[in-house]
């Protein structure tokens, strides 16, 4: 399938005008239709409710957009759960979901009244013993062994950190009704950007089947049942994209074969999509500022690993469009670099591209989650600003470039540079 931007060329060179490469942009229209198409493929579900994860794109304009589209969010820190409270939401609308978590990260939680995710069993009374037990809770399973789609191996869960064994499970949530809690949840994430539309329908049956059982062995009201992230976007033009109604058509077989038999059909499905909601929604505007000649081909951008980490980091694939050079024929091989001291920082190696020329816009797709959010500082350099595209065409700086100042802003230099 062709890869197309959200943002033509002549947008984005007013865009440009405003705000100077490299920058992260969003697209509000895209956002809202997501949440919309997601809320609709899950309409059956009354309770249904997606809890987006904060950690893919924490920006405060990005999680207001979605509040208005009715959705909570998934927190995983302290500073996370700060960012969600100033943005308004409260209680039933925040998820956390964390793992090795600071005594301090689950007072902050119990004080907003958030819906607390356990990830292990010694967190039960790790929790009771520097906050306090709520009434209503969830535990994180992790079922060991492989996790297979119709015979394909999508992930090795009992290689993951991640939750709690079936035994442990039974455990938790009776200790847990021994200290106060009335009603659960149950969250499992067994396989990250996934492009099937089974993934989903398939983890639901595994949760369902173990909701059952939860019940039947230990008399837990069970409320929810979250399907957590992993449900993963076409990054290269010869995926196919996933079919979000499809998927929850899925997911509804599973509830009305499952659940509703076992007189729980009243359990509310929640999701906490990152990549899903905000991925194809983003990306990353560079300039191309040097190219050199080798052994190899190379195009340097303003950009770096530090403001996109995926291709470096996994190795993973970002599509790339030349501004204005969208048919042009591809007939050139660039590694594509940006300027960190480390021969990793790469966002394509041997990638067939139009001729690219100085100063030409570079944009990188499907930055909108994990994109920013896993910039850094390596080598002194600075994180870049967002900028959403409204609905209405104009363009918003929702959080500005980092200068020098922001870098130097951890050190006390009272007297170093006096003489200065
Ligand atoms: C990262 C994460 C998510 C979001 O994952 P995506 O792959 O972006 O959908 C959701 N829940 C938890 C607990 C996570 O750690």
């Amino acid at each position: 399938m062709e890869k197309r931007l959200f943002v033509n060329k002549e947008q984005l060179e007013n865009i440009v005008k405003e705000f100077p490469t490299p920058f992260h942009l969003y697209d509000e229209k895209g956002i809202r239709e997501r949440a919309r198409a997601l809320q609709k493929a899950f309409a059956w579900n009354p309770g249904f409710r997606e809890y987006f994860a904060v950690k893919a794109t924490p920006n405060p304009f990005i999680l207001k957009i979605l509040q208005e589209e009715g959705c909570g969010v998934d927190c995983s820190s302290l500073t996370e759960l700060m960012m969600a409270e100033a943005c308004g939401f409260s209680g039933a609308d925040i998820m956390f979901s964390s793992n090795d978590t600071p005594a301090e990260d689950f007072r902050y939680a119990r004080k907003l009244n958030a819906t607390i995710n356990l990830d292990d069993l010694t967190h039960v009374d790790f929790l009771k013993k520097v906050a306090s037990v709520p009434r209503l809770i969830s535990c994180r399973l992790n079922p060991g062994g492989y996790f297979s789609i119709a015979n394909n191996i999508m992930d090795n869960p009992g290689d993951a950190k991640y939750g709690f064994t079936k035994e442990q499970m039974m455990e938790g949530y009776r200790r847990l009704m021994e200290l106060g809690a009335e009603e659960f949840g149950i969250h499992a994430f067994l396989a990250s950007n996934t492009t099937t539309n089974d993934y989903y329908p398939t983890l639901a049956r595994i949760l369902f089947q173990f909701a059952v059982e939860l019940k039947e062995k230990t008399g837990a009201h069970i409320s929810f049942v979250n399907l957590s992230g992993g449900v993963g976007i076409p990054y290269r033009p010869d995926q196919e994209p996933v079919d979000i109604a499809q998927v929850g058509e899925g997911v509804r077989r599973a509830y009305e074969e499952i659940l509703v038999p076992a007189g729980m059909g009243g359990v509310a499905i929640y999701t906490e999509l990152g990549r899903y909601m905000l991925g194809p929604n983003g990306c990353l505007v560079t300039t191309a500022i040097h190219e050199k000649h080798i052994y190899k081909e190379y195009i340097g951008l303003d950009a770096c690993a530090a403001n996109l980490m995926r291709p470096a980091m996994y190795g993973a694939y970002h599509h790339i469009t030349v501004m204005g050079k969208e048919n042009a024929p591809c007939d050139h091989k660039y590694d594509v670099t940006g300027g960190l001291c480390e021969n990793n920082d790469k966002f394509a190696v041997d990638r067939m591209l139009p001729k690219i020329d100085i100063g030409d816009l570079v944009v990188l797709h499907d930055t909108g989650a994990h994109g920013f959010a896993m910039g850094y500082n390596y080598n002194g350099k600075l994180r870049s600003a967002e900028v959403l595209l409204c609905e209405d065409g104009s363009a918003k700086l929702i959080r500005r470039a980092e200068t020098p100042k922001d870098y130097f802003a951890t050190f006390d230099f009272t007297g170093l540079f006096d003489r200065y």
